[in-house]
């Protein structure tokens, strides 16, 4: 994987945006591969498709591409917020590669999120655009993804470095049986995952998660049952391969591709 943009493809071009298009765009297909089944190369969908930009031919997954330049931050411009949740609530985002690059025109970071951990609540709504907008009126988003849980952001190019093709398809791989499972019940798991992310420890026992009880309690004031629910997908995880069994009630953080 070479890091550095073709920069003689923005010739002809004088737009800043365009040109980051058309840079950012071919590196993905020139370099990156599917993080899903090591697939390589992806390809290009049509130009204007409205969801996705790239697909894996051999596993059908599909990816848009944000892209940035500048330092890596949490937040991320997207298109209109109607159209962004509706995507989330019938199931159609793609999964979705965030590129950062430097002024010398090379990739500092890649990542992929995988559709399952976006929900509207890593959508945030902008202001609408000004009276004397073009387009007044119109309200954009931004993905918060300070509020994706760690094991949902894959790394492919962290900080410059290459993270190893294996870790990033296992990493991929772990958490597709969130796919299948009901939107409640995925809510919980992402939920304790995000739990897990706040405990400041790499070994943790169930204590230190119960301590999130109250918190859980407001998001689901009708569930008596917190604890049992929080061991319950503590299970889970651990089933999954996200969290590592240590002892009895002790559990320990597994490595995702920020090594
Ligand atoms: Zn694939």
């Amino acid at each position: 994987m070479n890091l550095i943009f073709n920069k003689k493809l923005a010739q002809g071009y004088s737009s800043k945006s365009q040109i980051a298009r058309v840079l950012t765009e071919n590196w993905v297909k020139e370099n990156s591969y599917c993080p899903c089944c090591g697939e390589i190369p992806l390809n290009e969908f049509e130009n204007n498709r409205p969801v996705a930009d790239f697909y894996c031919k051999k596993c059908n997954e599909e990816f848009e591409l944000k892209s940035k330049s500048g330092k890596f931050s949490n937040t991320i411009n997207d298109g209109a917020y109607s159209t962004m949740i509706e995507r989330i609530n019938s199931n159609q985002n793609p999964n979705f590669f965030f590129l950062t690059y430097s002024k010398i025109l090379a990739v500092e970071n890649f990542l992929i999120i995988p559709k399952q951990f976006f929900t509207t609540e890593i959508i945030v709504k902008r202001n609408p655009l000004s009276v004397t907008a073009r387009r007044a009126g119109w309200v954009g988003c931004n993905i918060d993804i300070s509020n994706v849980a760690e094991a949902g952001k894959v790394f492919l190019v962290k900080d410059s470095k290459l993270i190893d093709k294996k870790i990033v398809e296992t990493s991929f791989n772990k958490t597709l049986f969130l796919r299948e499972k009901s939107s409640e019940s995925k809510g919980w798991i992402l939920d304790l995952m995000t739990c897990v992310d706040l405990i400041e420890k790499e070994t943790f026992s169930l204590e230190d998660v119960y301590k999130f009880e109250d918190k859980l309690r407001l998001k689901y004031p009708n569930n008596n049952f917190i604890k049992d629910k929080i061991r319950q997908q503590l299970q889970v995880l651990r089933d999954k391969g996200i969290i590592e069994f240590v002892s009895r009630g002790n559990y320990k953080k597994m490595k995702y591709g920020n090594i």
